[in-house]
């Protein structure tokens, strides 16, 4: 099964004041709920302060990004101890060993740490409309377009939390897949799971990558290449009650044949119950997950979208 990852083998890069360090300028730290008792559960974290790591003491004077000219530079607020190369420097060095990881949760706000929306002043110190990206989650990001990146506020929305945790799962089989060994038909095995998963974030993309794989013009590595930053992209679309609601009808339709009248009424009960925002998506789920014991379906059991992360997160019990 695809969520059967050992927390040891799942690794996720972290802000280390995230879960906990007091790392901060004042001395203290940022703990995310969510990350330390929800999905630290299932996951091995690789901690990084990249304004520590460059050698800034703790407690340390602010820093913030000003806007020089067209050019942003990381420093105090006066515009001295500029750390913008040093901290470019360090993103690009742990950039290179981030190959290993499934999934990166970066710090909020910060001049370093920030993923989008980060504050950008003037250097007479007024606050820019235009928005800035961490230094060193820059470069991160760069290297790896294809790794799983959220923040931690952003992760208190379920929407954005479910989809971040969807695309660690799916980016950490994919790895797998990867070191296993690839071969024309595991990819296309890995696509006939990913096929509700996808639908239920981006349909076209789902037809769009199917038709890929249908191409007998590409190289084996230049397809897997183009697929899996196709379906990275498609995943970032969050899932909506609308599309989950269709994906579920495409599942019924799959297997309603083998249900009793009174079972397809329940089960189509449920789904518009959902649709209709009456029930979280676990309630038709369960349903389909108990109706599959009673009439086993290979395609569906390997379905990703029936089991895309450990229940034990709860994700799909908010929406
Ligand atoms: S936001 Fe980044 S740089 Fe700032 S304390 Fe946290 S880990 Fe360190």
């Amino acid at each position: 099964m695809i969520h059967s990852v050992k927390k040891e083998d799942l690794l996720i890069g972290i802000s280390a004041c995230l879960i906990g360090e007091k790392v901060r300028f004042d001395a203290s730290n940022k703990p995310s709920n969510f990350c330390i008792h929800e999905l630290g559960q299932h996951v091995t974290y690789k901690a990084y302060c990249p304004e520590v790591a460059i050698g800034l003491p703790i407690p340390r004077p602010t820093i913030r990004q000003i806007k020089h000219d067209d050019v942003i530079r990381v420093s105090r607020p006066d515009g001295s101890g500029d750390v913008t190369d040093a901290l470019k420097a360090y993103g690009q060095k742990i950039a290179k060993v981030t190959g290993e990881l499934s999934g990166y949760v970066f710090c909020a706000k910060s001049p370093s740490c920030g993923m989008e929306r980060v504050k950008v002043y003037s250097p007479e110190g007024h606050a820019l409309p235009s928005h800035g990206v961490g230094a060193f989650t820059k470069e991160i990001m760069e290297a790896n377009p294809l790794l799983p990146c959220e923040e931690n506020g952003r992760l208190n929305d379920a929407l954005i939390r479910e989809n971040f945790v969807a695309r660690v799962y799916a980016y950490k089989h994919w790895q797998n897949l990867e070191k296993s060994g690839l071969t024309k038909h595991k990819l296309t095995t890995f696509h006939s799971q990913y096929k509700y998963t996808v639908m239920s974030h981006d349909l076209i993309a789902y037809k769009a990558l199917g038709q890929l794989l249908a191409r007998a013009d590409l190289p084996l590595e230049e397809m897997a290449q183009q697929y899996i930053l196709g379906l990275m992209n498609a995943l970032k679309k969050i899932a909506t009650r609308k599309k989950h609601a269709n994906t579920l009808a495409h599942i019924q339709g799959y297997f309603s044949k083998h249900l009793q009248p009174n079972e397809r009424q329940e089960l189509c009960a449920q789904i518009n119950a959902y649709r209709e925002g009456l029930v979280p998506l676990m309630a038709p789920l369960t349903l389909i997950n108990h109706y599959l014991l009673q009439y086993p379906k290979d395609y569906l059991t390997n379905q990703s979208y029936l089991a895309p992360y450990p229940d034990a997160l709860r994700l799909r019990y908010a929406y």
